[in-house]
């Protein structure tokens, strides 16, 4: 079993969003576990205050030290341990496939979300293992990369997917993105469903399947593409 602690400024916004569909159903069978943790409650002063301007001046607000770090203090003692800490930011390595898969092993994680300008980086420094971002781009806060990761990370959980194998032959699972899908019907506007999905013959769809993988990640992904064909060649 997997469990998360995230720690945030808005819980309702982490467990609103994981809490349904696939990952929801995960969270109601015990198969995933997920906590949010408020930061706030840990602020030490009847306002609940847990930001503060920068030293040495410049736009908005920074995340204070303290309340982080009793909010993750808390966590860890109660379940006695120091798990992974990964705070979710722009200026960590950028998450792919392979990095969920490697999260998955993990039995407990605790992601970090800033907000405002970030967190003051002495905390970062006492309890973060992992800088994680979801793309070159920059959010409000750290609530929607964490969920991204989350569901990410929990759809390699075993017993999260309904089917085991619908998670096997996917987009970057082999490095290349997935073939094309259809469903019923078999004309739709006069647009037909490739013959051979209808052949039956299963050795042929398979053929078809790859090759209209290879085909789709050269077209879309060049860079995949590219790296696919060196692990080809020996
Ligand atoms: N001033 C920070 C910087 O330039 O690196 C950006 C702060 S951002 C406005 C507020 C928070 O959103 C960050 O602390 C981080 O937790 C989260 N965040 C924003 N963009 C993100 C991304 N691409 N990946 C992961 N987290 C992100």
């Amino acid at each position: 079993m997997n469990r998360y602690y995230v720690l945030t400024l808005f819980p309702e916004m982490i467990l609103n969003g994981l809490g349904t569909s696939i990952t929801g159903r995960a969270i109601e069978k015990g198969t995933i576990g997920l906590e949010a943790i408020n930061i706030r409650d840990y602020a030490g002063n009847k306002h609940g205050k847990v930001d503060d301007y920068p030293y040495g001046g410049g736009a908005g607000m920074v995340m204070q030290a303290e309340p982080v770090y009793q909010a993750w203090k808390a966590v860890t003692e109660r379940i006695g341990r120091k798990p992974r800490t990964v705070y979710v930011t722009p200026q960590g390595s950028v998450f792919h496939q392979a990095m969920a898969e490697e999260f998955a092993k993990e039995e407990d994680l605790i992601f970090l979300c800033g907000h405002y300008e970030g967190v003051d980086e002495r905390v970062l420094e006492e309890i973060v293992t992992d800088y994680v971002s979801i793309g070159d781009y920059v959010l409000t806060g750290g609530e929607l990369p964490a969920m991204v990761m989350i569901d990410a990370i929990s759809r390699m959980v075993p017993g999260v997917l309904s089917n085991e194998t619908s998670a096997e032959f996917e987009s970057f699972q082999d490095g290349l993105l997935e073939y094309p899908q259809y469903s019923r019907p078999e004309e739709w506007r006069g647009k037909k469903v490739p013959p051979i999905l209808l052949s039956g013959h299963h050795a042929n769809v398979e053929k078809w399947r790859l090759e209209q993988s290879i085909l789709r990640t050269r077209e879309r992904r060049p860079d995949l593409y590219e790296a696919y064909l060196r692990k080809q060649t020996p």
